[in-house]
């Protein structure tokens, strides 16, 4: 199915919503590294972040290819989804994991927007991808935890309610399973702040709210612990899958973008006294981008559909994320070219995406990650790590 035919209608509704935030709005944030709080609002007042809450708990109970689509309108429209897509998924810890108390204390505030739960905390700057040396450590002491520790490139940690943290409730254990003794807590950052909680921002190349942490003593109720104690680490995976797959088509978005602009560049352009895009220099890589984005969009809709139909999608997700993420970057490298020096001007707004979509090869799984899961789990390799 082409992606035109996949959800036309919420595609047609998030692309009108978008074209009230055009390129001047991201630029001027971007230049100051500020939360687009405006563009949050409106798509949480129409009910775009929330589709994936079931009706039951106030949201609109689709799957997870209407996520994919809003998102990849979101991206397609040169705005940037990043800002508030966890907001769709990080729910999905405690809608599959939580308690009914917790999930009916919860949810229908979360699908409002009322509560912001778009933060995750995993990354710990010694461990990096390795989750299960993770080493923040949250003790139970009666009737609540105490969490020690640290995290690094946690996003929109400053806005956020809540945070789906993982930590480590009895050490690796080398001998046995090394991802049990994990377990996930739901911190109210409103409460945690200041009380335990430090929120350090962390500048980067692009416009995207991310911190470090620190937890000193951070008192959490065993209440908001989810699921069962030490088994945190499989209730973060299956989220990981739909986070892969939502950023996948955040990726799709991206490099259609870069292929609109580029297509429309190149037929507008005139040098040598004609279009640049008659030179096939020019058309092939923008042809190229077109056929690469085409393909991982499949990819996409393919682990999407797993996902909606509770198939395992682990080395789906992966590949559609990698061929996504692949595919959008050397379509942001052939626009930056079909543009010439103009690929470099801000106001054209693809220098802006190009810095925007590079963070997809390393977040939130690296290349190299990926690879390594494809040759050990499907094809059987030997394990290298
Ligand atoms: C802007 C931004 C936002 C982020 N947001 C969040 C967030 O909200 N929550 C969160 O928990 N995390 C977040 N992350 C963290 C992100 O998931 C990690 O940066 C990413 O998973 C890579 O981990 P690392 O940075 O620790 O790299 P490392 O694990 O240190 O790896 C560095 C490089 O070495 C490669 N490498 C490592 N080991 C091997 C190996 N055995 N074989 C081959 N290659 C290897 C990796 O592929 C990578 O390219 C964010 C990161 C960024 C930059």
């Amino acid at each position: 199915m082409s992606e035109a035919e996949i959800h036309p209608e919420i595609r047609d509704a998030v692309r009108k919503l978008c074209a009230r935030f055009p390129g001047p709005y991201w630029r001027a944030l971007d230049r100051e590294r500020a939360y687009p709080t405006e563009f949050v609002k409106a798509l949480t007042e129409a009910g775009w972040l929330s589709v994936l809450i079931p009706e039951k708990y106030g949201g609109s109970g689709l799957g997870l290819s209407a996520a994919c689509a809003v998102l990849e309108e979101i991206h397609r429209s040169g705005a940037n989804g990043a800002a508030c897509h966890a907001q769709m998924y990080t729910m999905g810890t405690l809608l599959r994991h939580g308690s009914e108390a917790q999930k009916d204390k919860w949810l229908p505030k979360i699908a409002t927007g009322e509560i912001r739960l778009q933060a995750f905390g995993v990354t710990e700057p010694t461990s990096g991808t390795d989750t299960t040396r993770i080493q923040t450590l949250a003790k139970r002491d009666g009737d609540r935890y105490i969490v020690n520790g640290s995290k690094i490139w946690i996003s929109r940690a400053e806005h956020s309610d809540l945070m789906v943290l993982l930590c480590r409730t009895s050490p690796r254990d080398d001998k046995g399973k090394t991802s049990d003794g994990m377990s996930v807590l739901l911190v109210d950052m409103r409460e945690a702040r200041g009380r335990g909680l430090t929120i350090n921002p962390v500048r980067t190349m692009l416009n995207h709210a991310t911190t470090e942490l620190f937890f000193d003593n951070l008192e959490v109720p065993a209440e908001n612990l989810i699921g069962k104690e030490g088994s945190g680490f499989k209730y973060i995976l299956d989220g990981m899958n739909a986070e892969r797959i939502l950023i996948a088509a955040e990726c799709i978005g991206d490099g259609r973008f870069f292929i609109d602009r580029a297509a429309a560049y190149a037929k507008d352009r005139s040098v040598f006294g004609r279009a640049i895009g008659e030179n096939q220099g020019v058309q092939f890589p923008i042809a190229r981008a077109h056929v690469q984005v085409t393909a991982a969009s499949l990819m996409v809709d393919h682990a999407a559909s797993l996902f909606e139909a509770g198939k395992p999608c682990g080395s789906e997700a992966n590949m559609a994320k990698m061929t996504a993420s692949e595919a959008s970057w050397y379509a942001a490298d052939m626009c930056v070219q079909t543009h010439g020096g103009f690929g470099f001007a801000e106001e054209y707004d693809i220098e802006r995406k190009f810095r925007e979509t590079r963070l997809y090869q390393v977040a939130p799984i690296s290349t190299n990650l990926i690879l390594s899961h494809v040759a050990t789990h499907v094809l059987g390799l030997p394990k290298s790590f």
